[in-house]
């Protein structure tokens, strides 16, 4: 089973810590950015929104040729009035993986700003050996965090105006085994 959320794997010598990251639904990279998708997907997109393929192919085409011009324009499928992907069960795999895809997300993402401050904070609590995404790819080996070190990673990343549900996932993401992501699996440690 894989990870609900996408976040970050900081490794340190003895134990890993897990970052998740939390979307805002801000829509400020769908706003600009018109991403690939498959020709045979298009046809499927078609399907879903009930529309013709020719009609949804040539919409899609001529917005993603203009892609790369300065005066940026929304994705198609992007509802501007919820701040919704129109297609969300079937967008391309860059945007289930923002903002790890595309070599870094946008800094004019709020959710992207306080998720590189809380790793940084967190990266400050010892000496570390490696920081990477590893949403689809985690390492099958997780260290878990030792006893004495979680009172002060949790209160790092509460101190970072983290929202209720991201402290619980944040809990829930390094309290279980990452073999799998499906099979709990409690440490010795207590986050009370
Ligand atoms: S496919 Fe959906 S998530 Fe991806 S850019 Fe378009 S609206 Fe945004």
């Amino acid at each position: 089973m894989k990870p609900d959320h996408l976040f970050t794997e900081i490794c340190f010598e003895h134990y890993n810590v897990y970052v998740p990251f939390e979307c805002r639904r801000c829509g400020k990279r769908c706003r600009t950015y018109t991403p690939r998708i498959a020709e045979d997907t298009l046809e499927e997109i078609a399907h879903y929104l009930g529309k013709p393929s020719y009609d949804v192919r040539f919409i899609y085409e001529e917005r993603y040729k203009k892609r790369y011009r300065s005066d940026a324009l929304p994705c198609p499928f992007f509802k501007g009035e919820t701040n919704e992907c129109g297609i969300y069960p079937l967008r391309p795999e860059c945007c289930r993986l923002y903002p790890f895809s595309f070599g870094g997300g946008d800094t004019n993402c709020q959710a992207y700003r306080r998720h590189i401050r809380i790793v940084s904070a967190i990266k400050k609590q010892d000496q570390y050996r490696d920081t990477y995404d590893s949403s689809f790819c985690p390492n099958q080996r997780k260290k878990p965090i030792p006893g004495h070190k979680w009172p002060d990673i949790l209160y790092q990343f509460m101190l970072m105006e983290t929202s209720y549900l991201m402290i619980l996932k944040f809990i829930r993401i390094n309290t279980i085994s990452t073999r799998g992501f499906g099979t709990p699996e409690r440490y010795s440690y207590s986050t009370t």
